[in-house]
C-alpha cells in the first residue's frame, strides 16, 4: 500500500527522471528495496558537497546584505513535495532567490544529470508552498582556481545565474511532477520486468534482479559492450542464458566468454599471452597509487576535484622469483616530492612496470610530472615502461567466473581465491581515500596508526594480487 503522508524529494525526483519504478519500490515496498550500503565514495560525495556549501555560506555571510540569506531553508507542499534550498535569499519587494551549491565544477545539464532540473524542481516546490521566486543561481567550483595559501572565496566559487535557464524547465518540470506523484500513488505496476532488459549491465540499478527474478547468472548481460539491436533481438526472443547464445552471433570478445560457459573450461589464448609476455623485461615492478580527490584543493598549486597521490606499494620480481616490497604512505597534505623521492629509490632503472588499468597510474604520473618538473624525466620514463596487466584478461584468458569485467576485484577471488580483501579494513580506492581524509585529520595516536596501517595492507594487497595473478598466468604458459 502507498503511504498516505509520503513526500517527494529532489533526490526522489531526479531518482524518478532516471527511472519511475526504481523510485515506486522505494516508496511502496522498502521491505524488498535493495537499498545497498551507501558507499564510502558516496559518503565522501556528501561530505565534499557539505564542504563546498560551508564555503558558500562563508561567502555570502560578507555581503553587505547578508542578513537576507537564510541557509538550508524548506520548503513543504501540501501535496508532498519537499525541498531543502541550499540557500535562499529574501527580497526587499517580497520574491526569494534561490541558491543550489554544487561540488561540480560546471553547470551539468546533460542525460545523466541536470543541475538545471535539480532546481527547477526546488522552484517548484517553493512556489507550490506560497513562494514568488525570483533569481534562481548555481553554485559550483571554479575549474580555473589553483590553491595558493588560505582558501579565496571569490576565487574558489562561481554563482551563475541560471534564472531563465531554470525558468525555461518549469512548465515540463510541473508535469513530471505531477506524472510521478501519480505514478507513485498507484498501488500496483508490474513488478515482473523492467525496461533495463534492453539495456547493457552499465545501465542497471540495484532493482535488476527483483524486477528480474527469471533471468539466471551469468546471464547475456555478462557480455561487455552487448547493447543495441543485438540484445533487443535475445531478449525478445527469451535467450537470457549464456547456453542459449551461439559464439559466432556475438563479438569476439563476447564470443569468449560464451565459449568458456558453455565449455565450462576458461578460454585461454596462449599465442596472444607469448605475444604480450615477449615485450616484458625482468624486474618485473607492480605498481599501483592510492589518490586523493577533493572538492576543495587540501594544498597549494592544486585546484578544485584534481587528484592528488599520497600512497604507492610497489612489488619488484627478479628473474630468479625474489620478491622485494617497497610502500609509501604520506602523513599529512603535501605535494608528492617525498613519494616520487621513495618510487625513485625503490624502482630499478630499467624493467617492465605493471599495472592494472594503467590509464590511472598513467595519469598519476604525468600529472606528477606537471607537477614536479624535476621529476618529470623519471615519471614519463615510468609511463613507457608501464604495461597493462589487465589487457590479458581482455581477449588473453577469460573465464565466466569474471562474469564479464576485468577488474582484479573479479579476477583476483577467482585465480587466487585465497587472497581476498575481505578481511581488510580499507577494501577500495573509495574507502581508501575516505580513511587517508581521517587520518591525516588526525595526530599521532593509536588510531592513526590504525588507519595507517589498514592503508599499507590494502595497498600492498593490490599490487601483491598482480603478482600472483601474473605468476598463475606465467605458469600456465610453461
Ligand atoms: S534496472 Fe529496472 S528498476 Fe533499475 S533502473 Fe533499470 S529499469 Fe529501473
Amino acid at each position: 500500500m502507498v503511504k498516505a503522508n509520503f513526500i517527494l524529494t529532489k533526490s526522489d525526483f531526479i531518482q524518478y527522471q532516471n527511472c519511475p519504478k526504481s523510485l515506486w519500490l522505494k516508496h511502496n515496498r522498502p521491505d524488498v528495496y535493495p537499498a545497498g550500503s551507501s558507499s564510502s565514495f558516496l559518503v565522501k560525495l556528501a561530505d565534499e558537497g557539505y564542504e563546498v556549501e560551508a564555503y558558500a555560506k562563508k561567502a555570502v555571510s560578507q555581503y553587505s546584505d547578508a542578513g537576507a540569506y537564510n541557509f538550508q531553508r524548506d520548503f513543504l507542499t501540501s501535496d508532498g513535495l519537499y525541498a531543502r534550498c541550499d540557500i535562499v535569499k529574501s527580497n526587499p519587494d517580497g520574491s526569494v532567490d534561490i541558491f543550489e551549491i554544487k561540488s561540480s565544477t560546471s553547470v551539468k545539464d546533460d542525460s545523466s544529470h541536470s543541475h538545471l532540473k535539480d532546481a527547477a524542481f526546488q522552484v517548484v516546490t517553493a512556489q507550490r508552498a506560497g513562494e514568488r521566486v525570483g533569481k534562481v543561481w548555481i553554485v559550483h567550483l571554479n575549474k580555473g582556481y589553483v590553491r595558493s595559501g588560505d582558501i579565496d572565496l571569490n576565487g574558489l566559487l562561481t554563482f551563475a545565474d541560471e534564472t531563465v535557464r531554470v525558468k525555461a524547465l518549469l512548465h515540463e518540470t510541473q508535469a513530471e511532477i505531477n506524472t510521478a506523484l501519480g505514478f507513485l500513488r498507484r498501488e500496483t505496476i508490474d513488478e515482473n520486468s523492467c525496461s533495463c532488459r534492453y539495456l547493457s549491465r552499465a545501465n542497471h540499478c540495484d532493482s535488476f534482479d527483483y524486477f528480474n527474478p527469471s533471468i539466471p547468472k551469468p546471464s547475456i548481460y555478462s557480455l561487455p559492450r552487448l547493447f543495441g539491436e543485438k540484445l533487443a533481438a535475445f531478449v525478445d526472443e527469451g535467450r537470457f542464458d549464456l547456453a542459449s547464445i551461439c559464439p559466432n552471433e556475438v563479438s569476439t570478445q563476447q564470443s569468449l566468454i560464451v565459449k568458456a560457459h558453455n565449455e565450462g573450461n576458461p578460454f585461454v589464448d596462449k599465442v596472444e599471452i607469448r605475444a604480450f609476455f615477449a615485450q616484458l623485461k625482468y624486474p618485473l615492478h607492480f605498481l599501483d597509487y592510492e589518490t586523493f580527490l577533493s572538492a576543495v584543493p587540501i594544498i597549494d598549486g592544486y585546484g578544485p576535484q584534481e587528484q592528488l597521490p599520497f600512497q604507492f606499494s610497489l612489488h619488484v620480481l627478479q628473474e630468479d622469483g625474489r620478491l622485494e616490497h617497497s610502500e609509501y604512505l604520506a602523513d599529512r597534505p603535501m605535494k608528492p616530492d617525498d613519494l616520487v623521492k621513495a618510487l625513485r629509490d625503490a624502482i630499478q632503472p630499467t624493467g617492465s612496470v605493471f599495472a592494472w588499468n594503467k590509464g590511472f597510474e598513467n595519469t598519476q604520473n604525468k600529472n606528477m610530472g606537471k607537477q614536479l618538473p624535476h621529476a618529470k624525466d623519471f615519471l614519463l620514463d615510468v609511463v613507457d615502461r608501464t604495461v597493462d596487466l589487465m589487457d590479458i584478461f581482455k581477449t588473453g584468458y577469460v573465464d565466466v567466473g569474471f562474469d564479464g569485467s576485468t577488474s582484479i576485484k573479479k579476477v583476483l577471488p577467482v585465480l587466487i581465491p585465497e587472497l581476498s580483501y575481505q578481511n581488510l579494513k580499507v577494501k577500495d580506492g573509495g574507502e581508501a581515500m575516505e580513511a587517508w581524509g581521517k587520518m591525516i585529520a588526525l595526530t599521532e595516536s593509536a588510531e592513526k596508526n590504525k588507519m595507517r596501517q589498514s592503508l599499507l595492507e590494502y595497498c600492498k594487497l593490490d599490487t601483491l594480487a598482480m603478482v600472483r595473478i601474473y605468476q598463475f598466468i606465467d605458469r600456465l604458459m610453461k
